[in-house]
C-alpha cells in the first residue's frame, strides 16, 4: 500500500499515523498509543497501550474496552499538547461521544471526522464544522442514491407501524445495531403505545447512555421478563441478528423491522428478512457529505471507510483536491462493525 502524506498525517497499514506526535487514530491494530473517535468496534480496537478520547464517550468506551484498558479523556473543545501537536475533540454526531479529531501543528490543522452525520439526535450532541487544511472524511454511504429523510418523518413511520401492529395483537421487533442506532431508536419511540423491551446486547448500550445523561424512555430488558408474558403490543428493540433465532420465540406474533442506511436498497431489506425496513442511518448520506466539506473548506480531502475513490473522484471533479485513502468496495450489509458485534451479542 502506497503511504500517502501531510505533515500532519500519513495513511499507513495500521491506520492515520500522525508522525509529529507519534499516535494513530483509530489504529487497525495494536499500537502505542492511539486517539479513538468513538466506541464502535471498528474504530475503538482492543490491545493498545494508551488511548486518548472524547469524555462524553467515557461510559460507551469502557463498557466496550477491556477493564484494565488505559484511557485519558479530554472533554469535548479542550486541548492537549503531545510532542508539540496540539489534540482536541470536536463533536461528530455519529454516536454519543463521537468525536472529530482535530489536530494542529505550526499553523497547519488536520481533522480526521471518524464516523459522522450532521442533523439532530436526541442521544448526542450535533456534528460541528471544525475549519481545517486537511479533512479526513468516510465515505459509508457516499453514494447519490443515499439521501436521507427527516428523522422526524422516520419516527413517526416507526410509531404508525407500532400503533398499527399492536391493534393487530401483534408484537413489534425492530432491530438497531446494539450502540448508537438501538439507542436513538428508543428516543424516538412513542411510549404511549405500549410496553418497550430491550435485548440483552442493546440494554448494555442503554445502561452506558443513562449512566451518560442520556435521557431515553422506560424499557424492560427481555432476560428479566417471566418467558410466558404476553408481548401482544409491545415493542422489542433487539440486535439484528436476533432475527430468525430461538430467542424470537418467546414474543408469538411479530411483525419485524429493521433500521438502517442500508434499508435504501431493496435488496438488502430482502435479505434481512425482515418485514419492513426504516432507512435511518448514523452516517453522512451523500448531501450532507458534500455540505460538511465545504463548511469546513480544506485545502485537501482523504477519503476512506465506503465509496472512498467515488466520492474522492466526485470532488475531483468539483475542483477540490481529494485522495482515496483506501480502494476496497463497499461491503453493503453492515454499517460500521456494528454487524459484527452483534453476531456475538445474538444471546441476550
Ligand atoms: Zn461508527
Ligand atoms: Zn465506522
Amino acid at each position: 500500500m502506497e503511504t500517502i502524506r501531510h505533515p500532519l498525517l500519513e495513511s499507513t497499514e495500521r491506520g492515520l499515523y500522525c508522525p509529529i506526535g507519534d499516535f494513530y487514530i483509530d489504529p487497525r491494530r495494536p499500537v502505542e498509543r492511539a486517539v479513538v473517535t468513538h466506541a464502535h468496534t471498528d474504530h475503538a480496537r482492543w490491545g493498545c497501550k494508551q488511548y486518548l478520547s472524547a469524555k462524553e464517550g467515557e461510559h460507551l468506551l469502557r463498557m466496550r474496552m477491556s477493564p484494565d484498558a488505559q484511557f485519558d479523556f479530554l472533554p469535548y473543545g479542550k486541548q492537549v499538547t503531545h510532542h508539540g501537536v496540539r489534540v482536541s475533540f470536536h463533536p461528530a454526531g455519529h454516536i454519543l461521544g463521537s468525536a472529530q479529531v482535530r489536530l494542529e501543528y505550526r499553523g497547519q490543522i488536520a481533522v480526521v471526522a471518524g464516523d459522522y452525520k450532521l442533523g439532530p439526535d436526541p442521544t448526542c450532541e450535533s456534528w460541528e464544522p471544525v475549519p481545517c487544511d486537511l479533512f479526513v472524511t468516510e465515505s459509508t454511504f457516499a453514494l447519490p442514491v443515499y439521501r436521507w429523510q427527516d428523522q422526524d418523518e422516520i419516527f413517526a413511520s416507526i410509531n404508525r407501524w407500532w400503533r398499527r401492529s399492536a391493534d393487530e395483537g401483534k408484537c413489534c421487533l425492530l432491530y438497531g445495531y446494539a450502540v448508537g442506532k438501538s439507542q436513538r431508536l428508543l428516543a424516538g419511540l412513542e411510549p404511549s403505545i405500549g410496553p418497550i423491551y430491550t435485548h440483552g446486547a442493546v440494554e448494555k448500550g442503554v445502561q452506558a447512555y443513562r449512566a451518560s445523561g442520556v435521557h431515553l424512555p422506560m424499557t424492560t430488558y427481555v432476560g428479566e421478563v417471566k418467558q410466558k408474558a404476553d408481548f401482544a403490543g409491545a415493542m422489542v428493540v433487539a440486535v439484528p441478528s436476533a432475527h430468525g433465532t430461538p430467542w424470537m420465540r418467546r414474543f408469538g406474533n411479530v411483525s419485524a423491522a429493521m433500521a438502517s442506511g442500508w434499508m435504501m436498497i431493496r435488496g438488502t431489506r430482502r435479505r434481512r428478512a425482515a418485514d419492513r425496513g426504516f432507512v435511518l442511518s448514523d452516517h453522512v448520506d451523500w448531501t450532507t457529505t458534500l455540505k460538511a466539506i465545504e463548511l469546513c473548506n480544506p485545502q485537501q480531502v482523504w477519503v476512506h471507510h465506503g465509496y472512498s475513490a467515488i466520492l474522492a473522484r466526485y470532488l475531483n471533479s468539483i475542483g477540490r483536491t481529494a485522495i482515496a485513502l483506501d480502494q476496497t468496495g463497499r461491503r453493503d450489509d453492515s454499517e460500521d462493525d456494528e454487524g459484527k458485534d452483534s453476531v456475538q451479542e445474538a444471546t441476550e
